[in-house]
């Protein structure tokens, strides 16, 4: 998946509103744990860098390290100035 198809579908989640504009309240990076990726939704394997958010409106997010980065830039873009 590149760059393109990720800020892409990002763009999508957080239009649809199924990614949240609001940032996580704590964020953690570790090896993938076998789960899908909010943004791409394909698996993160152990050879990938996780990144599990735990988000204001509750659960947790997991992402790919590229899909977060890209969810985080665009949230910023959506924010109020
Ligand atoms: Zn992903």
């Amino acid at each position: 998946m590149n760059l393109d198809r990720i800020r892409a579908a990002v763009r999508e989640k957080l239009d649809s509103g199924d990614l949240p504009p609001e940032k996580c309240l704590i964020t953690w990076f570790g090896p993938g744990s076998g789960q899908l990726c909010v943004v791409c939704e394909r698996v993160i394997a152990a050879a990938d860098i996780e990144c599990e958010c735990e988000h204001p409106r509750g659960g947790l997010m997991r992402f790919h390290q590229a899909c977060f980065a890209a969810w985080d830039e665009a949230r910023q873009d959506m924010a109020p100035a």
